[in-house]
């Protein structure tokens, strides 16, 4: 019978490259955007998925900071897929780069809830169609949840606080058949770097010992090995170049 996976922030950049990955490994996919601008190109790659790898996919618009739109985006994917999920991705996340003194709470709120609270919302609201068969969690971190960056307090704060979620999580559900783990991406090139110049790029690059900026392929890498590791639990995997050895 074919596995489910819902998978947070998939219409774009690291989420798109994970989608089309499960697709590849043959999961029905939920794919979740938040944009008005998303719905078209989300809607365009889940009719894509269904040519390309025969499987059932939809695409689903919530605010995952919001737990009533959370709601709204589980009961989609158990009326089309059933009461079984298989994987859980959360990966949607924004930053806002912006020092502590000039940031305002609207603005370090809404990175806290939209990369951490949106975790406890999705995790909290699927269990229940996970436990009882070998099921995973997939969260996404960031080398900022291992080590401090300038300007991203808030951004730092919320993916370390995936991490912690991630080994609590793993820790009480093991026994209920259900892995937790974490992917904590470096540098990949997404939208999220996008609006940074070329030289800037080229100094990132240049701090990185392996010397290049990473691909959303290399973040769907990590993801398959995790969704096929039977005994991996609890852990965060840091596709990073070199750049953080923790
Ligand atoms: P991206 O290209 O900017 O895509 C962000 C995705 O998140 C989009 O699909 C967006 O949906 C979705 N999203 C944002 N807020 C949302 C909300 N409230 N509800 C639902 N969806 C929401 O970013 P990315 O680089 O792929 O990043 C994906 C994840 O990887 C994030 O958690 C990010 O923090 C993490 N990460 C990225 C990097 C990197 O270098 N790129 C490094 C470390 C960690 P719309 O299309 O509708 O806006």
């Amino acid at each position: 019978m074919a596995k489910t996976a819902i998978i947070t922030g998939g219409s774009r950049g690291l989420g798109a490259a994970m989608t089309k990955k499960l697709a590849e490994l043959g999961y029905n996919v939920v794919v979740n955007y938040r944009s008005d601008r998303s719905q078209a190109p989300t809607e365009e790659m889940v009719e894509q998925l269904k040519k390309e790898y025969g499987v059932e996919a939809i695409a689903v618009k919530a605010d995952v900071s919001n737990y009533e739109d959370c709601q709204a985006l589980v009961k989609a994917a158990v009326e089309k897929f059933g009461d079984k999920i298989d994987v859980l991705v959360n990966n949607a996340g924004i930053t806002n780069n912006c020092n502590f003194i000039d940031i305002t709470p609207e603005q370090y709120t809404r990175v806290i809830n939209t990369n951490l609270l949106s975790l406890l919302h999705m995790s909290h609201l699927t269990l229940p169609y996970l436990v009882d068969h070998d099921s995973c969690i997939v969260n996404t971190s960031s080398v900022g949840g291992l080590v401090g960056v300038i300007n991203q307090a808030d951004y730092c704060a919320a993916k370390s606080g995936v991490i912690g979620l991630t080994r609590a999580l793993a820790l009480e559900f093991a026994s209920r058949k259900v892995r937790v783990n974490a992917i904590a991406p470096g540098m990949i090139m997404t939208d999220m770097l996008r609006g940074v110049n070329q030289d800037e790029l080229n100094a990132l690059a240049a701090t990185i010992p392996q010397g290049y900026i990473g691909d959303p392929s290399d973040i769907a890498g990590a993801l398959e090995y995790i969704v096929t590791a039977p005994y991996l639990t609890g852990q965060t995997i840091s596709p990073n170049g070199g750049f953080v050895m923790p």
